[in-house]
């Protein structure tokens, strides 16, 4: 029998908000323990919370982007339970009216995958365990929380991946998250199940909870089909359970299944009004998100000439991408924009750990930079010296040319006297170049731009050696 896999995703992002969703306790990660706690987030008896407008906003936003209808009317519930994570008991969520309903991703291949909704909730402490005691932080209780839950419609690993990638990366533009996958932000409950290929009903499903890397989102999914194809062809059924992953052992272990599945006596939140938005309110918020990262790639492929694969690269992120196009316009040639910053740009990114818009590389001196080389002012070498130069300190390209004297030298004249000189000091490679030895030009080519301090144009060089050769 050959089975389909079928996945869902009901993925937390964490909102990058200032203060937490119902109190004004500070959301900085890394915090000294139960620094960032107040008698709200606590549960003290009697302590109410109040909602926090910016995560209402957040929210929004990343339902427009992802084209969901946002409920004009929505109202938080307690979920009640009793664990130590939760020092109120329960956690005030939105069970029955989220804020957002409907909408999706489009992977780049071209395929769908729908939202079911989005709603909102406080994240829950985080307990530590040592041997003999453990210990529990409750900065992180109360921090606002999007719950982004798609339709079963993902059908292999890697479209997983693909679709985590897609939101994750509209998330940034929408600016509503930093989605540190290291700090948490951005953590998924994984849904997966087999049919029988041909069949519509869906299997039972089995959940991995709380996954926050992309690899080991991949390697649960894998391992889980490859327990659940295993078990179907044995002819076992599978249980509808609650799975912990284990990155060490790279398996994963039961956590619950549903006869001790809990209740959670959901009601509605006593002290929270209904979250009421009128058109004109959504209308405004709207007014303040970017271009999509998917129409913007269509975009810069058609205005700067460039191909999907530096589209994809450059819009992958937006400040990144804001950089290219300010220098692509500057400079007049999209093509050699991205070359530059694709490669000469994020290599410097990577090594400087900075990134771009942190740098005192401004697209206006990369477009200058392109300009001088695009006139033959300067040749590509000294442009590419001159990079990390400006990337940590900056300034004018033009400038720093003139006062250093770095315009490439094109006099045929200037550099003939310079390609004769080479030849008559290395009889030796020019006897091996004329035996059929092609490298030895190269070797010449150095030796004349070495005499003329790096400023000879190189294609002039090299005509006159192969003439001179010839
Ligand atoms: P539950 O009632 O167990 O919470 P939901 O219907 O609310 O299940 O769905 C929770 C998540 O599980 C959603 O992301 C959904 O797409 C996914 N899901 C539901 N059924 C399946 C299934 N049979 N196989 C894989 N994923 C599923
Ligand atoms: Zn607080
Ligand atoms: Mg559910």
């Amino acid at each position: 029998m050959e089975y389909e896999v079928v996945i869902g995703l009901e993925t937390h992002v964490q909102l990058k908000t200032r203060t937490k969703m119902f109190c004004r306790c500070g959301t900085a990660f890394g915090a000294t323990p139960n620094s960032h706690v107040c008698p709200v987030c606590l549960g003290y008896p009697g302590a109410l919370p109040t909602l926090n407008a910016q995560a209402i906003r957040y929210t929004v936003m990343a339902g427009l982007m992802l084209g969901c209808q946002i409920a004009p009317s929505s109202r938080f519930d307690r979920k009640n339970y009793f664990y130590p994570d939760s020092a109120k008991d329960y956690q005030i969520t939105q069970n029955g009216a989220p804020l957002c309903l409907g909408g999706g991703v489009s992977l780049p291949g071209g395929r769908h995958i729908r939202i079911n909704h989005i709603h909102l909730e406080e994240d829950v402490g985080k307990l530590t365990h040592r041997p003999g005691c453990s210990g529990v932080d409750f900065n992180r209780a109360g921090v606002p929380l999007m719950e982004i839950v798609s339709e079963p419609d993902l059908r292999s690993p890697d479209e997983a991946i693909a679709y985590l990638t897609a939101l994750r990366e509209m998330m940034l533009y929408a600016g509503v998250s930093d989605c540190n996958l290291e700090e948490g932000n951005m953590r998924s409950d994984v849904n997966v199940s087999l049919r029988p290929r041909g069949q519509e009903a869906y299997g039972v499903k089995v959940e991995i909870k709380n996954m926050n890397t992309f690899s080991g989102i991949h390697a649960a999914l894998e391992y889980e089909i490859a327990r659940q194809t295993r078990a179907l062809q044995a002819g076992q059924t599978i249980v509808q359970e609650t799975r912990r992953w284990d990155p060490d052992s790279g398996e994963t272990f039961t956590m619950r299944t549903k006869e001790n599945a809990e209740d959670y006596r959901y009601f509605p939140e006593p002290d929270l009004p209904p979250v009421l938005l009128t058109p004109e309110q959504i209308a405004a918020w709207a007014k303040d998100l970017p271009e999509a990262p998917a129409a913007r790639r269509e975009r810069m492929m058609k205005a700067y000439g460039i191909p999907e694969y530096d589209a994809g690269v450059l819009s992958a992120d937006r400040p990144l991408a804001d950089f290219f196009e300010a220098a692509a316009q500057r400079c007049g040639n999209g093509k050699l924009a991205s070359n530059w910053v694709m490669a000469e740009v994020l290599a410097l990114v990577a090594k400087e750990n900075r990134p771009v818009q942190d740098s005192a590389l401004t697209p206006e001196a990369l477009g200058d930079l392109l300009k001088l080389l695009r006139a033959n002012t300067i040749n590509g070498p000294t442009a590419k010296a001159l990079l990390p130069e400006l990337f940590t300190h900056g300034g004018d390209p033009a400038a720093i040319v003139k006062e250093r004297g770095l315009a490439q030298v094109s006099d045929a004249a200037a550099i003939e006297a310079l390609v004769d000189a080479a030849l008559a000091d290395n009889p030796k490679v020019v006897a091996d170049y004329k035996a059929g030895k092609q490298a030895a030009l190269g070797f010449l080519v150095g030796q004349v731009m070495k005499r003329s301090k790096g400023k000879a144009s190189p294609q002039i060089v090299q005509k006159l050696l192969r003439d001179k050769l010839a």
